[in-house]
């Protein structure tokens, strides 16, 4: 391999700078220091120039007054993703996942690659499923990123019911975290989801303090969190087969609760008994609705808000088939010119309008103004008419105007985009 290259064997020939370090790495060529690494030993060859030209951690490793020899051990590091990272240190390239994002920002934040750390970072906030928020929620906490920690809060909230009941996922939450969610007076869940998910964490965390699970580890455990699951809005059956026998309240405590359960004004249980608010909002911007409208997926429509309330934008409503009983749409929907997403759904006559929920909230602050934008494609719909510039919802105070990215002709006065799906941000 390191032999004279004729012409025709040269392996540099029609290879950028970044490809021909590639080949050097993949082929072990002139390699200066092999690491030894996980469980089973693999040996990973690499070169010293480029790992400093990447890392003040390698940096330090091999220049150092204590810099090490020729073969690095790093017996507690995966394999697969220790290569990942030396790949993108060769290549600036890396596929991170939801799989592998946790353990790739654990090397990159031990190796100081802040950009790959950006970039994870950047892939939990745009990837939000119920899969990943609670890894996001607490991947925000531990590294400080309140921005990331902020939207995961929001999107658990809203998607409460589906995320809480992901053991594997809610017990990678610090007690914090969890107590965050738990004594959350916005979030869209039933009380039985709170405790299952609480028990279930509490279990999980006596597993890793080695404690045995008991009534009194758990209650022990979980601490000042058991006062924020709201018992008394339980109905009687679950309140007696699934939380009573678990043995976690004391006697004088389940009665109290029964007691508030069967007669809410008795108020004789110090769980509060107040139901927890999701308040999803709407504000509608048409009066009255009339035929047609008609799609092409190369025009838009839009129309830009403002309003006077920091909001946070769940969705948007738009107007269903006008010539069919039930149609089907595709739209793609984008706010702020960012945060787009396509999405497909049924949509019936009846109703006029349907709602297009996005995957994550949107913050918008006050006195902005922001462009809502869908591309639709389907059969005609019914339109708005006579619609408002100004219009008052549940105490927000929303502007509507033009704006020249509606290529498909919706205004102020006509067209799509009836209305907008929000959350008051207090
Ligand atoms: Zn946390």
């Amino acid at each position: 391999m390191e032999g004279n290259p004729t012409e025709s064997s040269d392996w540099r020939k029609g290879k950028a700078l970044v490809e021909c370090h590639m080949y050097m790495w993949t082929n072990h060529i002139a390699c200066d220091v092999i690491f030894v690494v996980g469980t089973e030993k693999e040996i990973i060859p690499a070169h010293k120039y480029i790992l400093i030209t990447r890392s003040s951690v390698f940096e330090a490793m091999f220049t150092g007054p204590f810099s090490t020899t020729r073969e690095i051990i790093l017996s507690d590091t995966d394999a697969v993703v220790f290569k990942d990272i030396l790949k993108f240190l060769y290549s600036d390239e890396i596929d991170v996942s939801s799989e592998n994002v946790t353990a790739i920002l654990i090397l990159a934040e031990h190796y100081s690659l802040h950009n790959l750390e950006d970039m994870c970072f950047q892939f939990l906030e745009s990837h939000l499923s119920t899969q990943t928020a609670c890894t996001a929620m607490e991947t925000g906490h531990a590294y400080e990123r309140s921005g990331l920690w902020e939207i995961a809060v929001d999107y658990i909230e809203m998607h409460a019911s589906e995320v809480l009941q992901m053991t594997s996922s809610v017990s990678n939450l610090c007690h914090d975290c969890l107590h965050r969610l738990i004594s959350s007076a916005q979030i869209d869940v039933k009380e039985n989801v709170i405790f299952n998910a609480a028990i279930k964490w509490a279990e999980s965390e006596c597993g890793k303090r080695g404690r045995d699970v008991t009534p009194d580890a758990l209650r022990d455990i979980l601490g000042d969190t058991l006062f924020h699951i709201r018992f008394p809005l339980m109905s009687p059956d679950f309140f007696v087969n699934s939380v009573s026998r678990t043995g976690l309240l004391t006697e004088v405590e389940r009665n109290a609760i029964l007691e508030t359960i069967l007669c809410p004004k008795s108020k004789s249980s110090s769980f509060s008994g107040e139901p927890r608010k999701f308040v999803v909002r709407r504000v509608s911007r048409y009066p009255v609705h009339g035929e047609e409208w008609k799609y092409d997926w190369s025009y838009d429509d839009a129309v830009a808000f403002k309003c006077d309330r920091k909001i946070q934008v769940l969705g948007c409503i738009l107007y269903g088939p006008k010539t069919e009983a039930k149609a089907e749409y595709t739209i793609k929907a984008s706010i702020k010119g960012e945060s787009q997403f396509t999405t497909t759904v049924e949509a019936r006559s009846d109703d006029v309008t349907y709602d297009v929920m996005f995957p994550n909230a949107l913050n918008v602050d006050a006195n902005i103004v922001y462009t809502m934008t869908v591309t639709i494609s389907g059969p005609p719909s019914f339109k708005g008419l006579c619609g408002m510039t100004k219009v008052v919802a549940d105490g927000v105070t929303f502007w509507f105007s033009e704006t020249s990215r509606s290529t498909n002709h919706t205004t102020t006065a006509s067209g799509q985009i009836p209305g907008i799906i929000f959350k008051i941000v207090t």
